[in-house]
C-alpha cells in the first residue's frame, strides 16, 4: 500500500542521514520533498501542512542540528509524528461490545467491502473473543448481497438471521435484535444496505436502523484505495449517522495510502481495522506503529 510513499521518503532520509552535519536549510529542503511525497500519496493538504510544520519545528532546533547524528534524529521525529497523526489521542483499544446482545452497525457504500468485512469481523469475534455472533443483512434492494452474507456465515460458522422475502430493513433490524436477545447472542451485527453514492434515502434508512438498534459501535467500511474520497465519505457518514470507527479495506492493494494517513486527523475517527485481502482471515487491528514502520521501511 505505501510502496511509493515509502520509496520517496526513504530517498530523502537516506540523503539526510548520509550527510552528517545538517543546517536548518537542509532540513527545510528535505521537508519540502516530504510534503510533496505526502501530497502525491493523496494525504489531505491541511494534514500535510500541520505535519510538516510540526516536524520542521522539532527538527530545526539546535538539539537536532548540532547533535552527532542529526539525520537519524529527523527520521525519528518523522516517525513519531506519523504515529501521532495515525493514532490521534485516546485511541480505543477494543470494541464496546460488553453488554449482550451488543449491536454493531456496519455502514458504507456499495462495493467498499462492507459485507466481506462484516463476516471477517464476525469470525474474529468468534475465534479470538469467543463471542456468539448473529449476522443480519439489511440490503433488501440486493437479494444477492443478503445471500452473500448467508454464504459467508456458513463458511465461518456464524449464524445469520433467516431471510424473509419482502421484509424491509427496519423490520429485519427489529427481528435481529429480538433474535439476538432470545437466542443468547453476545453480539449482533447489522450489515446495512450500501449504495453507489451517498444519498438521502440511504442515510434515512441507516438513521432509522440506528434508532432501532442503538449501537455503541457504528463501523464505517471504506475502500482504502480511494484516498481523499474515503475521508470525504467518512466525514459525511459521521455527520449523518455518527461513526465510532473506520475499517479501511484493500490495504493489500497498491494504492497510495492517503486515506490511512488523513482519516484520523480530518474526521477525528479512529481506524479500527484494516482489510488485507479477500479471505476471511485477512483483517488486522489497526496499529499505528506498524503502519509508520511500513512507511519508513
Ligand atoms: P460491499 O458491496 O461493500 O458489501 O462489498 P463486498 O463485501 O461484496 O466486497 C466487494 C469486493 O471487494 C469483493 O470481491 C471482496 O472480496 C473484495 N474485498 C473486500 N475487502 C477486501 C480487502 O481488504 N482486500 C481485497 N483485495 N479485496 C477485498
Amino acid at each position: 500500500m505505501f510502496e511509493s510513499l515509502s520509496d520517496r521518503l526513504g530517498g530523502v532520509f537516506d540523503r539526510l542521514t548520509r550527510q552528517g552535519a545538517l543546517t536548518e536549510d537542509d532540513v527545510t529542503a528535505a521537508m519540502r520533498e516530504v510534503r510533496q511525497a505526502l501530497l502525491d500519496a493523496d494525504v489531505s493538504l491541511p494534514v500535510v501542512r500541520s505535519f510538516v510544520r510540526a516536524v520542521t519545528a522539532k527538527a530545526t532546533g539546535a538539539a537536532v542540528t548540532k547533535s552527532i547524528s542529526p539525520g537519524q534524529q529527523v527520521v525519528k521525529i518523522v516517525h513519531d509524528e506519523l504515529i501521532a497523526m495515525l493514532r490521534g489521542e485516546d485511541a480505543p483499544e477494543t470494541l464496546r461490545i460488553d453488554t449482550p446482545p451488543a449491536p454493531i452497525l456496519m455502514v458504507g457504500l456499495q462495493g467498499s467491502g462492507k459485507t466481506t468485512t462484516t463476516a471477517k469481523l464476525a469470525r474474529r469475534l468468534k475465534e479470538r473473543d469467543r463471542k456468539r455472533v448473529l449476522l443480519a443483512s439489511l440490503d433488501t434492494n440486493r437479494p444477492a448481497a443478503m445471500e452473500q452474507l448467508a454464504i459467508l456465515g456458513r463458511q465461518i460458522g456464524v449464524d445469520t438471521l433467516p431471510i424473509v422475502p419482502g421484509e424491509n430493513a427496519l423490520a429485519i433490524a427489529r427481528r435481529a435484535k429480538q433474535q439476538a436477545s432470545l437466542g443468547g447472542y453476545d453480539v449482533y451485527m447489522l450489515d446495512t444496505a450500501g449504495r453507489l453514492h451517498i444519498d438521502q434515502a440511504l442515510m434515512d434508512e441507516v438513521q432509522q436502523v440506528r434508532d432501532v438498534a442503538n449501537p455503541r459501535e457504528t463501523l464505517l467500511v471504506v475502500d482504502g484505495l480511494t484516498g481523499q474520497d474515503a475521508v470525504n465519505v467518512a466525514t459525511e457518514f459521521d455527520a449523518k449517522v455518527g461513526v465510532t470507527g473506520v475499517v479501511l479495506t484493500r490495504m493489500d492493494g497498491d494504492g497510495r495510502g492517503g486515506a490511512a494517513l488523513s482519516m484520523r486527523a480530518v474526521t477525528g475517527k479512529p481506524i479500527r481495522f484494516v482489510g488485507l485481502g479477500e479471505k476471511m482471515d485477512a483483517l488486522e487491528t489497526f496499529d499505528a506503529e506498524r503502519i509508520a514502520g511500513r512507511i519508513l521501511g
